[in-house]
């Protein structure tokens, strides 16, 4: 039978998962007391020496609270978006909870503003890039400078307009000087667009990139390996019942089909891919 936690504890662990809140993080995972009992055992046999500091610790701060007091999570853990119906809406509440944030270094790192995603948030397809660069960092809106204008120019073949898509990134403040950003920034920083995909449940995401691609399928593998099919995609926490999820395809990065051109026939072969999926079909071109 549950019985419950002391009022202490109880406190402690609402504490620490509004924590974990605040820094997007919604989700947890319950143990049950026997898998946290085995858990622990296996700790005590690699780590002979802390058996005795580790065990106790784990079973009462971690197990316990999971196993018996079910409600303090569902609670605490409902995203502030959850139950709206309006995708704008929706969006606006993310946007809102993201605040002026501070959550990862980036916020330190000379950004101008938080670029946070532009588009139709009814839309059926969405393209996610690595972060913002220089010219989104001044505008505040993503893929607006030269890679931007080639995406522009690859969703146009595909015979829709930027407006009727949807644009975000991984990480939404600019790394400086336009380096990589790094798995923490893009851990810290993927939960809220997670939350945007949740929302808008388009029917494809485009994964531009392998930042991009990496951290949404939470895999490890190269460009090559990760193009040319759908992978079956639901981000983390969605729990609409009527969204399934929806599929993921990988292409390359628009800045790097600029150093690279000779690739754009393979970029090209993926969005047709996409383009099968979504029922459209390119313009017809007057030469
Ligand atoms: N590159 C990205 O990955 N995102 C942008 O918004 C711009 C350039």
């Amino acid at each position: 039978m549950p019985h419950s936690l002391n009022p202490e504890l109880r406190r402690a662990v609402a504490e620490r998962i509004r924590f974990y809140n605040e820094l997007g993080i919604y989700d947890f995972y319950r143990r049950s007391v026997s898998d946290a009992a085995v858990a622990d055992e296996e700790l005590r046999d690699n780590h002979p020496e802390s058996g005795d500091e580790m065990s106790p610790r784990k079973s009462t701060a971690v197990a316990m609270p999971i196993a018996v007091e079910e409600n303090i999570f569902e609670v605490v853990a409902a995203k502030p978006e959850q139950g709206v119906s309006d995708p704008a809406t929706a969006l606006k509440i993310i946007r809102e909870d993201l605040g002026d944030c501070t959550r990862c270094v980036l916020h330190k790192q000379g950004r101008k503003q938080i670029v946070f995603g532009v588009g139709n948030p009814k839309a059926e397809l969405m393209f996610v890039g690595e972060g913002p660069g220089a010219d989104e960092d001044q505008q505040g809106e993503p893929f607006v400078g030269r890679a931007g204008q080639l995406l522009n120019n690859m969703i146009k073949a595909m015979g829709i307009t930027r407006e009727q898509v949807y644009i975000a990134n991984i990480v939404k403040c600019r790394p400086p000087g336009n380096r990589t950003p790094e798995r923490e920034e893009c851990d810290t920083c993927s939960p809220f667009l997670m939350r945007q995909i949740a929302v808008i449940k388009p029917k494809v995401v485009v994964a531009l990139g392998a930042v991009a691609a990496k951290t949404l399928l939470a895999m490890n593998a190269s460009m090559m390996q990760l193009r040319g099919r759908f992978y079956d995609f639901k981000p983390t926490g969605a729990r609409d019942p009527d969204w399934d999820g929806c599929k993921l395809a990988v292409t390359y990065h628009p800045a790097f089909l600029l150093r690279d051109p000779r690739q754009k026939g393979e970029a090209w072969k993926d969005l047709q891919m996409v383009m099968r999926e979504l029922g459209l079909k390119a313009p017809k071109t007057t030469t």
